[in-house]
């Protein structure tokens, strides 16, 4: 059967792939899918057609008798913390994330508050693909959208909650919060604002176009966020996505740090702090083996998942953990809520730093060094399942996390090979303590890959 979800929602061009007829047959879909009556809350980033798209959702979802609440702009996490705690039985998000800003999408969010797993999924395929809608009688027409503009208040409270506001205020920290240009600027400066926080926001003016850079935070589009950071001397500096559930940090000496090195840090902080969660955290085969390095010493499992946000989420829900996290920034605790969620890691990180009372930079430095490689190859998933059997073979001796491609996993070096979910690509990935073990194991790689496809 087609496919439309992705690994985290559908998404489109607004216009193109996410025209007006698309997304009122997915809308509809969507609404046959809740039980009639249900109470759904619906909520947007701040991307093109966003207002469009949010029209056509609510028309499409009324049709089929659910009740609709309307959040207006609103974060991902802030809209799924809302969902799971205030007793909505589902929400429908539009947002495409990190993705270019001609993008935009739709994510189905369960009644727990986490995006619904992949077989609920299937169901709202087929009704789409079917046209299978319910459509209820004109006298059960009498909801309109109710205005619920509540959300990003009950959020900020709730992470908030998490933080000892006296001791965080004691500290005199200077942050800088760069929201992307869309709604992280609603509510990270206010966050940081409420914990006595002096707070420097960049990129905090709601705009669709993102002038200030792309919605993906990364080390390319954070360069200028960097450099503001170090000449003002902030403690630190926090960059989300398009949705804020991402957060990536930049530490006091200006560096960019990826996702699963801060989360490394946030993880041993959190097993140190919470002894009575359960002794293990959650993360996808993408993300380095730091966090091995330094948990397993501490007696704490690390469960590798495949690439995907969703099971994550579902896996530290369902089995209890520590935290979950993604290799790009987004960061799963589960005393809030168990889904990515750039505000409270903000929150975490100054609590973190307040009981610590060191710099950033300083727990940076203490982590293990790898030096990291990263490739694609284009091929068809068929040929890329093939090169990942060869590396297994090849690297029998070693150990391997098999879930989604091969991870192999040396005293100092791993490798990932994986063929992509989304693209005919094969995803190469590497890290060794220095340049020479790396290239030279990006050379072992790229061997087995020609004697699959010569030439
Ligand atoms: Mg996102």
């Amino acid at each position: 059967m087609n496919r439309l979800f992705g690994t985290d929602g559908v998404r489109g061009v607004v216009n193109k792939e996410l025209d007006p007829e698309m997304v009122l047959r997915l809308a509809q879909a969507i609404g046959s899918f809740f039980d009639e009556g249900s109470r759904i809350l619906v909520g947007r980033d701040s991307r093109v057609g966003g207002e469009m798209i949010k029209s056509l959702v609510i028309g499409g979802l009324i049709s089929t008798g659910v009740k609709i609440y309307d959040a207006g702009l609103t974060p991902t996490p802030a809209l799924q913390y809302v969902i799971a705690h205030e007793g909505f039985d589902g929400g429908v998000m539009i947002t495409a994330s990190h993705n270019p800003p001609e993008y935009n999408g739709i994510k189905v969010i369960d009644s727990d508050g986490i995006e619904v797993p992949r077989e609920k999924e299937e169901v709202i395929e087929e009704y789409f693909f079917e046209k299978k809608f319910r459509r209820v009688p004109w006298r059960s027409l009498v909801h309109e959208a109710t205005p619920y503009p509540y959300v990003n208040d009950i959020y900020v409270k709730a992470v908030l909650s998490h933080a000892d506001k006296e001791l965080i205020r004691s500290r005199g920290f200077k942050v800088v919060v760069d929201a992307a240009n869309s709604v992280g600027a609603l509510t990270s400066p206010r966050i940081a604002r409420e914990l006595g926080v002096k707070v420097i926001s960049i990129n905090a003016s709601i705009d669709p176009l993102f002038p200030g850079r792309l919605p993906e935070p990364t080390v390319e589009t954070l360069s200028e966020t960097a450099k503001i950071v170090s000449n003002i001397s902030a403690d630190f500096g926090i960059a989300h996505d398009g949705d804020a559930d991402r957060a990536i940090v930049i530490d006091d000496k200006g560096r960019v740090q990826w996702g699963d090195r801060t989360a490394t840090i946030l993880a041993r902080y959190l097993a140190d702090k919470h002894s009575d969660l359960p002794r293990r955290v959650f993360t996808a085969v993408s993300s380095s083996i730091i966090i091995e390095d330094v948990l397993k010493p501490m007696g704490i499992e690390v469960v590798w998942l495949k690439v995907g946000s969703i099971g994550i989420s579902r896996a530290l829900a369902s089995q209890g953990g520590i935290c979950g996290f993604e290799e790009n920034g987004g960061f799963m605790y589960p005393l809030h809520h168990p889904v990515r969620d750039g505000g409270i890691t903000l929150v975490l990180l100054l609590q973190m730093l307040a009981e610590y009372k060191c710099e950033l930079s300083e727990l940076f430095d203490e982590l293990p060094q790898y030096y990291a490689l990263k490739t694609k190859i284009p091929m068809p998933r068929e040929v890329a399942l093939t090169v990942v059997e060869r590396v297994k073979e090849y690297f029998k001796n070693y150990r391997q996390v098999t879930i989604d491609g091969v991870k192999v996993i040396g005293r100092d070096f791993w490798i990932l090979v994986r063929p992509s979910g989304t693209e005919p690509l094969l995803r190469i990935m590497i890290e060794a303590k220095d340049v020479e073990k790396a290239n030279e194991l990006l050379g072992i790689v790229k061997n087995l890959v020609k004697e699959v496809v010569p030439g």
